[in-house]
């Protein structure tokens, strides 16, 4: 379903839940200010809010519905623009970011698909090589709105 007219964070903040909006608003404002391009679309799941820069079309982060619960879906590519300021990333986030595939370039440069560029960060000294697909997904909660400290 196409709409002419062009969906704003206005259209977006009544149907996030009252507690989170101050969150959404801020990242939104602090996302925008770093340089990155807001979009808001509908989805199967609902209307989810965008951002991502001009260079690069991957979605970098993402507020979303899954179930009907606002989550944030996270690149590893944000993690790499954001490298150097994610020791006070919330431990749910650090706990996904383990869990997700690392890049198999590591072990053996032929080992990956010769698309994915290796995403590289460090949180608390450790060094993370992610591949370039998918995203992390976390629920908006009240640990997982600390998020917001490192964008600013
Ligand atoms: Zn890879």
């Amino acid at each position: 379903m196409k709409t002419s007219q062009k969906l704003t964070l206005a259209d977006f903040l009544p149907v996030v839940p009252e507690e989170y909006r101050d969150f959404v608003t801020k990242t939104s404002e602090a996302m925008i200010k770093c340089g990155y391009k807001q979009k808001i679309e509908k989805k199967a799941s609902g209307l989810a809010a965008t951002y991502n820069t001009p260079e690069c079309k991957r979605v970098h982060l993402q507020f979303w519905f899954n179930k009907n619960i606002l989550s944030i879906n996270l690149h590893p590519i944000f993690f790499t623009k954001h490298n150097g300021f994610l020791d006070d990333l919330p431990v749910c986030i650090v706990t996904k970011i383990d869990e997700f595939r690392d890049c198999r370039h590591v072990a053996d440069p032929n080992a990956c698909n010769p698309k994915c560029y290796e995403c590289k960060f460090s949180i608390n000294g450790i060094q993370y090589h992610k591949c370039n697909y998918n995203c992390i997904s976390v629920e908006v909660n009240g640990e997982s709105v600390g998020l917001l400290s490192v964008i600013q």
